[in-house]
């Protein structure tokens, strides 16, 4: 019932509002909650006699410093039962202060609430209880929510208890389908579970730390541009971390930052789907960035000889230094070469690039096990060409989904369903 004026969508007048909430309070209703500058506020003792009042303030357009946010607080709860404020969360900056505000107030031992709006703000409405607020507000159903970050409250429900919460950091992710992916095995295996975005610019990953610890993140995805720059931040890597030299997955343990790289594993349960054995095959991989340190990595664990081919060559060549079996070739050169596998490991043939084959056609043959790691479109260009040709043809789900299920594991201990994920992530894509 908020006025227009005061962001929401209430067009009758006053006294319709106070006639309102004066049969509500005869209703049973214990709670109103006004806004800061609301005329009503003058009837909390005579009208509104009967309920308490819960007296917001909104921002939507930021977040002030944290000793703003508490002197707001204090001025709202001057003027009602108890305070509430929220803020447009717009940086893990911004999240940070509005958690400091949240502790300053807390010293009062006065029942509050207090949250952030927006992408980022969803975070301090899942970890409420380590916000120290009294209360938060969730939307009655999915689709139906009164603010942006708000959660429904099926979802707020599963989440009460030992909760599980995670996410993925990167910039820009308004394109990930981990959420989907992710949440779809919490709600499906029952688990107290939220995987949320984390949109955190290069500056703000220190911060970004200091909230998971904060909130009691059990841990984050990592993708582009952080999977190489959130090294020298974390505390151990794995094997895999190790060898690639790039983390997708950040655990939390006992305050320790611990990185794996899932992408390998992903890649090579992808490969193996599709009949790669490794010893004895020679394997191409197109492309010398983030996904083609996962395929090398793991075709070379899987025994392949492999070869890396580039725009840019001497990616390619620094690229196949890091390991062992591995070597660069010359686009031209490669085309004349008979490869057992052949990876795309460029974004040429993705939704929004050039519709190009990144590699000659001559390349594919008969018998080759090809894969492309995109999959928007499902079936690529290149993919359609080795299928004409005879080749067993895999797109880039198969990796997603099993390093999803694998960072899922190292998550939570439990293994979540192949087809749940995939189903999850054909649901946003197509
Ligand atoms: P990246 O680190 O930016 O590397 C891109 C590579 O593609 C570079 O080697 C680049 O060559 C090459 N390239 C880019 N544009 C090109 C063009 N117009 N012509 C020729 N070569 C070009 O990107 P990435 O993270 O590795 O991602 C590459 C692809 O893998 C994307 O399509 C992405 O969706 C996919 N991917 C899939 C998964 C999965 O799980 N399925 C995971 C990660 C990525 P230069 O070195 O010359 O710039």
């Amino acid at each position: 019932m908020r006025t227009t004026q005061q962001g929401g969508g209430f067009i009758g007048s006053e006294n319709d509002r106070l006639v309102f909430f004066k049969s509500a309070i005869k209703g049973g209703f214990e709670f109103i909650d006004l806004e800061h500058d609301s005329p009503l506020l003058d009837k909390r003792a005579s009208d509104l006699k009967g309920a308490k009042i819960i007296c917001s303030y909104h921002d939507l357009k930021g977040t002030p410093p944290p000793n703003t946010m508490v002197d707001i607080l204090v001025r709202c709860a001057a003027k009602g039962d108890v305070p509430k404020a929220a803020f447009m969360v717009g940086s893990m900056s911004a999240l940070l202060d509005l958690i400091d505000a949240a502790r300053l107030f807390s010293f009062t031992g006065k029942d509050f609430s207090l949250m952030g709006m927006g992408e980022l703000g969803e975070l301090t409405r899942i970890c409420a209880s380590e916000l120290g607020v009294g209360f938060t507000y969730a939307s009655l159903e999915r689709g139906k929510e009164a603010a942006p970050g708000q959660v429904d409250l099926q979802t707020m429900k599963r989440l009460a208890g030992e909760r599980i919460v995670t996410g993925i950091v990167g910039h820009p992710l308004s394109h990930s389908l981990s959420p989907a992916m992710h949440n779809a095995a919490f709600a499906t295996l029952g688990l107290p579970g939220r995987y949320v975005v984390l949109p955190t610019m290069d500056h703000e990953l220190e911060t970004l730390l200091q909230v998971a610890v904060e909130l009691d993140m059990r841990g984050f995805n990592v993708t582009i541009p952080h999977k190489v720059s959130i090294l020298p931040l974390l505390d151990r890597l794995d094997a895999s971390a190790e060898r690639v030299g790039a983390v997708n997955t950040v655990l939390i343990e006992d305050g320790q930052f611990i990185g794996y790289n899932t992408d390998v594993y992903g890649a090579t349960m992808a490969l193996r789907s599709a009949g790669v054995e490794g010893k004895g095959t020679t394997a191409l991989v197109i492309g010398a960035g983030g996904a083609s340190r996962a395929l090398v990595c793991a075709l070379s664990d899987l025994g392949a000889r492999t070869f890396i081919c580039n725009r840019t060559k001497e990616k390619a060549e620094s690229l196949a230094r890091s390991f062992k079996n591995v070597r660069s070739i010359e686009m031209a050169d490669a085309q004349k070469e008979n490869f057992d596998v052949v990876v795309n490991c460029t974004p040429l043939g993705m939704k929004g690039f050039p519709d190009e084959l990144p590699i000659g056609p001559e390349v594919l043959r008969s018998g080759q096990v090809v894969m492309d790691t995109i999959y928007n479109p499902s079936k690529t260009r290149f993919l359609a060409e080795a299928e004409r040709k005879g080749a067993v043809i895999i797109n880039g789900e198969a990796m997603l989904v099993n390093q999803g299920l694998k960072a899922f594991e190292i998550f939570t201990s439990k293994q979540a369903s192949y087809e749940v994920m995939l189903n999850a992530l054909r649901g946003v894509l197509y």
